[in-house]
C-alpha cells in the first residue's frame, strides 16, 4: 500500500516534532496535588525514597521544574533519579537531598533524554565526595543526548534563559538490558526498554521499598507524549505492569500507590490514539485532515500542547505498519 504521508504532511510532522520542546508556556499550568510550586520540599514516599514533584507545564526556560525527580538513600551512598529541567532545578534537588542526608551521590540516573529530566545533570558534578557521580542511562541515551542537546541548548538561548549549561553531562554507565546497582544494603534494579515513549527509556526498581521509577513510560494528569513508537509503547506497558512493585513514580503527576492500576490512564490514551489513527487511515484521510478532525481528550492537562503532535507521530508510524 502506498503511504499517504504527503510531502506536506512529512514537513508538518517534522515541524511539529522539532518545535515540541519550544512551545510557549501552557496557560494556567497547574501543579498536581502535593506539588511544591517552588520545587522546594521533597516528599518521602517510602523510607529512604524521596520525590521532588514537578508541575504540569511545557518545559522551557521559565519552566525547569516540570518533571518529577528524586533520590534514594542506601547505607553507603545515594542515587538521584533525573536531574530536572534546568541547572537551578538540579541544584534545588541536590539541596533537598542535603537537607536529609550527607551521603555522596554515587549514581545519577537519567530515565531518558528529554530536557525536563536531564538539564540539571551539571549540578551533581562534585556531589560524589567531590567527584562526579556515575551518570547512568539506557544504552541509547548517549546518542539521543548527542543528537538533541544542541537543539535544547539553542532553545534556551532563544528564550533568553538566565543560565544555560555548557553541556549536559553524558552517561558514563550504559544499561543494555538489566543492571543492578548497590547503594549499600539497597539494590536498585535498572531495566532498559525497547523503543516506547522514546528510544532510551529506563526504569529503576528499588527492591527494598518496592518503589518503581517509571520515567515517562507512564503519565498522570499530564497528557502522555509520544516521541518513540506507539505500538512499542503499548507492548512495553503490557510487560511493565508485571514488574513486582508496590508503588510507582511516573515522570509527571502523582505517585501511583495502586500499582499496576496506575498505568491504566496512559494505556487507555495510547490505545485510543491508535484507534483514532487507524480509523483515519482506514477512511483515507490525509495527515492534515486527521489532525484537523481530532477532538482533544479533555480529561488530560496539556492536551492542547501535545495531542495533535502525538497524532502526527502515530500517523507517520502506523501508515507504514499497515
Ligand atoms: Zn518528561
Amino acid at each position: 500500500m502506498s503511504p499517504r504521508l504527503t510531502a506536506l504532511g512529512a514537513a508538518l510532522a517534522a515541524a511539529l516534532l522539532a518545535t515540541a520542546c519550544a512551545l510557549p508556556p501552557a496557560p494556567g499550568a497547574q501543579a498536581p496535588p502535593g506539588a511544591a510550586a517552588d520545587g522546594a520540599a521533597p516528599q518521602q514516599v517510602a523510607p529512604g525514597v524521596y520525590v521532588l514533584p514537578g508541575r504540569h507545564a511545557v518545559w522551557d526556560a521559565a519552566h525547569g521544574d516540570v518533571a518529577n525527580t528524586g533520590f534514594i538513600l542506601g547505607s553507603r551512598c545515594a542515587a538521584v533519579i533525573d536531574s530536572g529541567g534546568s541547572p537551578a532545578q538540579g541544584r534545588a534537588l541536590l539541596a533537598a537531598l542535603r537537607r536529609v542526608s550527607p551521603l555522596p551521590v554515587c549514581y545519577l540516573v537519567n530515565t531518558h533524554a528529554h530536557p525536563d529530566h536531564v538539564m540539571g545533570n551539571g549540578a551533581f558534578a562534585t556531589a560524589n565526595a567531590g567527584k562526579a557521580p556515575q551518570v547512568v542511562g539506557h544504552v541509547k541515551l548517549a546518542a539521543a543526548l548527542a543528537a538533541r542537546a544542541p537543539y535544547y541548548l539553542r532553545a534556551l538561548e532563544r528564550e533568553g534563559a538566565a543560565e544555560i549549561p555548557q553541556r549536559i553531562a553524558p552517561p558514563t554507565l550504559a544499561v543494555a538490558d538489566r543492571l543492578e546497582l548497590d547503594l549499600g544494603e539497597r539494590p536498585l534494579l535498572l531495566r532498559a526498554w525497547p523503543t516506547a515513549h522514546t528510544d532510551a527509556d529506563l526504569t529503576v526498581l528499588d527492591e527494598r521499598s518496592g518503589t518503581l521509577w517509571l520515567g515517562d513510560l507512564a503519565f498522570d494528569g499530564h497528557l502522555p507524549v509520544l516521541d518513540g513508537r506507539l505500538l512499542g509503547w503499548l507492548q512495553v506497558l503490557d510487560e511493565l505492569g508485571r514488574e513486582p512493585a508496590r508503588r510507582a513514580v511516573p515522570g509527571h503527576g502523582r505517585v501511583m500507590e495502586d500499582w499496576p492500576a496506575g498505568l491504566a490512564p496512559t494505556i487507555e490514551y495510547l490505545a485510543g490514539l491508535r484507534r483514532e489513527t487507524e480509523a483515519a487511515l482506514g477512511q483515507g484521510l490525509s495527515l492534515a485532515e486527521t489532525v484537523e478532525a481530532t477532538r482533544l481528550p479533555g480529561q488530560w492537562q496539556l492536551a492542547e500542547d501535545f495531542h495533535r503532535r502525538n497524532l502526527t507521530a502515530a500517523y507517520a508510524e502506523l501508515e507504514w505498519a499497515r
